[in-house]
């Protein structure tokens, strides 16, 4: 039994007639670059996310980047991001020139809390970046609440959280990346709705910001060889956006796929001492990027080398908060220590979690954690 964290291929060889003609209809028309699909594509996202706009780009990364300078935020401005989340979320605001504000996460979710994101507004902030992590929303309503007493942006990082959808407490359902001025997707392969190469979207509600953010992905230009602000070039391929159609389809059924097997890992680990599985916030469904686990009592390298002996892989999703990574060094103001950022990332353990997961290998993965809790 090969087991892995992901099964691209497994995946692949289910739609493999539908990805194939996909993939030669765009050979065949040689428009490679903004070919049709590209725009089918855009619509299509637009019709499964609800939201007004969906503007392609190139990958998540830019989306996040094109947000930002849609947004005319200055060099000293701050933005506020969490502390546990991958770095790309942090890494663009830098990049501008932009101050990086990390905050701590919550325990329970793993994404960031108002709160935090409260002591650390200053007179500076422009924006908050929640990042949806694993699958699962942020606390959006209080953040919205939060952002516009303040007269901050929110640009929501919905890179792991496709189809995810959050309930208001009036009862009210959007999905992740449609309630803030901005979201932004990645479709990177293993990503929940992920093509076969790079990818990444943007979505928003807001006329003006979709028109500022189109033109700024094709390097500033309003019309052709006119150029009204500094942009850069970042196209979503006609390739990519053709299989990412074919994908979408599927998105719906993926996520639930994701859902039954993270049903099958609470059922089989419930009892487990030295585990505490992922918490499930009222507020949010959870697409399951990730089914991460906290392994407590100091044990989580133990039984990531036990697992691994089993043949059985798992991640380490992140093994260090933002703000001690040497690349935000002298750049991030310093805020709070990620105390709880800290203590996840000696805890955390992702587990395997992908459409292709069987009910004999999860079976085998409960049973060798059983036993591991056990001994
Ligand atoms: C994957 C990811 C990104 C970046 O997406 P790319 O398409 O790889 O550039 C950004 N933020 C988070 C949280 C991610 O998981």
């Amino acid at each position: 039994m090969q087991i892995s964290m992901v099964d691209l291929k497994g995946q692949y060889l289910k739609i493999k007639p539908e990805i194939d003609g996909a993939i030669q209809s765009v050979v065949d028309s040689c428009a490679f670059i903004n070919g049709l699909p590209v725009g089918t594509f855009a619509a299509d996202l637009e019709s499964y996310t609800g939201a007004r706009h969906v503007i392609p780009v190139a990958n998540g990364t830019d989306a996040l980047q094109i947000a930002l300078m849609a947004l005319r935020l200055q060099p000293g401005d701050e933005v506020i991001v969490p502390s546990f989340t991958y770095i790309a979320s942090a890494e663009v605001v830098a990049l501008l020139g932009l101050v990086p504000v990390m905050v701590d996460v919550d325990y329970h979710s793993f994404n960031i809390t108002v709160a935090n994101i409260q002591k650390a507004v200053t007179s500076k902030t422009k924006a908050i970046i929640p990042v949806h992590l694993f699958g699962q929303s942020c606390p959006m309503e209080e953040i919205l609440k939060l952002a516009e007493a303040d007269g901050l942006f929110v640009v929501e990082d919905n890179a792991q959280a496709i189809g995810s959808v959050y309930t208001f407490s009036d009862g009210r359902q959007l999905q992740t990346g449609t309630m803030g001025h901005f979201g932004c997707i990645s479709f990177f392969p293993t990503k929940n709705l992920g093509c076969m190469g790079d990818g990444g979207a943007l979505l928003t509600n807001n006329d003006e910001l979709a028109f500022r953010a189109k033109m700024i992905a094709c390097h500033g230009q309003s019309k052709k060889y006119i150029h009204d602000v500094v942009g850069c070039n970042s196209r979503l391929d006609t390739i990519q956006a053709a299989i990412l159609s074919v994908k979408l389809h599927h998105l719906n059924n993926y996520i639930h796929i994701r859902q039954q097997a993270a049903k099958r890992y609470y059922k089989g680990l419930s009892e487990v001492k030295s585990i505490v599985l992922p918490y499930r916030e009222p507020f949010s469904t959870h697409v399951f990027h990730q089914f991460t686990l906290k392994v407590i009592d100091g044990k989580r390298d133990e039984l990531r080398t036990y697992l691994a002996a089993q043949g059985i892989p798992s991640m380490i999703y992140y093994p260090l908060p933002l703000q001690r990574q040497n690349a935000f060094m002298g750049i991030a103001r310093e805020g709070e220590e990620p105390t709880i950022s800290e203590l996840l990332s000696r805890q955390v353990l992702s587990l395997p979690m992908h459409t292709e997961l069987t009910e004999e290998i999860q079976a085998y993965i409960i049973n060798k954690i059983r036993k591991y809790d056990g001994r």
